[in-house]
């Protein structure tokens, strides 16, 4: 039996299902944007950890940071003793993701935890309990966020869930539609408007929480006169406008933020995964006068903004400016764009590609039809990748998504095969048209 075969059997033996498995990879050891699995067979990693390594595996700034640390202070905790790396990140946070004249910052572990003390900060800023979100969000795993999250194969059998809590459609523009972006806008933003009159009262509204590309959901991107309406309608009724930013924020949309795309600053923002570098640390930045509602013992917790995490997160955020990887994010978003575009054009079951910067996506549909969305065919693709050393995940409520979070530290060279696998598997599970170009 192969050593992976057999840490496979070992985790069926002791954890728990609950804990889903995408595939029965292994991991050993990983460098740059390559992963080694237990029998060292190396894989092009187009996963990241979910969205997490974009400075790339075990970047040696990384790494001598948290060994420094880890030998300098391990863990004190915030409520207990100041220690400068979680004062240190905090100044780097407000000073790299401005909001408005003062910004001030809070520091928890993972996105989940972000996205709950956001959630508190609003309430407590507003006095209000009502939360808006939307269909084909995911905030996490925990109760707040598990009730924000759409897809009810995340939820179900987990209710009851937090009250207080409404969704409305997310704004898709489909390019297959022939959808335009502002009268999706002009549609969504006049829902919303009537939401407030036969949902849930404007007075009740604590935050309206929106991710500007949705990660799990598939890598939708909000149109920019529809985030534009929800800032105005948020100054309108004094509804804070919360922006989840864990997947799309340090440089995986070319941008530290998605919302620099939008010029749009929201009024609370929740940050985790690749700020980290690899360490489980996330945080949530606002406008000081929101942040600074929240009374003294109802935010944090033991371990927010653990020293070593901090740490990490400070060497990852010198070593983004240093490799400048938000540049590097956009050509690689250019890149990927390319190929899947020219993908689509050619296999009749892809439906649509999609993205911000190097957060693209490519979606499957049965005979080419987007009301058919094909998890099997996805599923089918992702295996005949990975038996061709390219690791990559779906997403979507429907799960007929494949997306690119590679680390942005990737090689030219391994990008390009990394795209060539994922055509070659495409290719191998869907219809070939006689002659090339084909597609209409
Ligand atoms: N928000 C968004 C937008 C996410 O993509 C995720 C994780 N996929 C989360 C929140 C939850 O983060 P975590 O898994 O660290 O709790």
């Amino acid at each position: 039996m192969s050593m992976s075969d057999n840490l496979i059997r070992r985790r069926e033996r002791v954890v728990c299902a609950g804990v889903s498995r995408m595939s029965d990879l292994t991991a050993g050891s990983a460098s740059g944007a390559t992963l080694v699995d237990l029998d060292a067979r190396s894989f092009i990693d187009f996963a990241g950890g979910i969205g997490v390594m974009n400075v790339g595996h075990g970047d040696e700034d990384v790494v001598r940071a948290i060994r420094e640390q880890a030998g300098e202070l391990l863990h004190a905790s915030i409520h207990v003793a100041t220690y400068e790396p979680y004062v240190e990140l905090c100044e780097k946070l407000v000073g790299l993701l401005p909001h408005g004249k003062s910004t001030k910052a809070m520091l928890v572990n993972t996105g989940a935890e972000a996205v709950e003390n956001a959630i508190k900060i609003a309430r407590q800023a507003t006095g209000r309990a009502g939360v808006i979100c939307f269909t084909g969000a995911f905030h996490g795993r925990t109760l707040m966020a598990t009730t924000l999250t759409s897809k009810v194969s995340y939820k179900v059998g987990c209710g009851p869930f937090a009250p207080e809590v409404y969704r409305l459609p997310y704004p898709l523009v489909r390019q297959d539609r022939g959808d335009s972006a502002d009268e999706v806008s002009r549609r969504e933003l006049a829902r919303l408007r009537s939401a407030l009159r036969d949902t849930v009262e404007t007075g009740n509204v604590a935050a309206i929480i929106l991710e500007l590309v949705q990660g799990e959901g598939g890598f939708n991107v909000a149109p920019q006169a529809y985030v534009r309406g929800l800032r105005e309608l948020c100054d309108e009724h004094g509804i804070v406008l919360i922006f989840d930013e864990v997947q799309t924020g340090f440089g995986r949309t070319g941008r530290w933020a998605a919302s620099e795309h939008y010029a749009i600053t929201p009024d609370l923002s929740t940050w985790a995964k690749s700020m980290g570098g690899g360490l489980p640390i996330s945080a949530v930045v606002g406008k000081a006068e929101i942040m600074d509602r929240a009374a003294p013992g109802t935010l944090g917790g033991t371990y927010g903004g653990n020293p070593v995490a901090c740490a990490a997160a400070l060497a990852t955020i010198r070593r983004m400016e240093s490799l400048g990887l938000n540049e590097r994010a956009a050509q690689q978003g250019d890149r990927i764009r390319e190929r899947f575009g020219a993908i689509m054009q050619r296999v009749p079951e892809v439906t649509d590609v999609r993205g911000l910067g190097a957060m693209m996506a490519i979606e499957f549909s049965r005979n080419g039809d987007p009301e058919h969305p094909d998890a099997a065919l996805t599923n089918d693709i992702i295996a005949t990748c990975r038996e061709s050393g390219l690791i990559v995940i779906p997403a979507g409520v429907d799960g007929n998504v494949i997306r690119v979070l590679a680390p942005l530290v990737i090689t030219d060279a391994e990008l390009e095969r990394g795209l060539a696998i994922l055509e070659e598997s495409i290719s191998k599970h869907t219809t070939q048209p006689a002659q090339a170009g084909a597609k209409g």
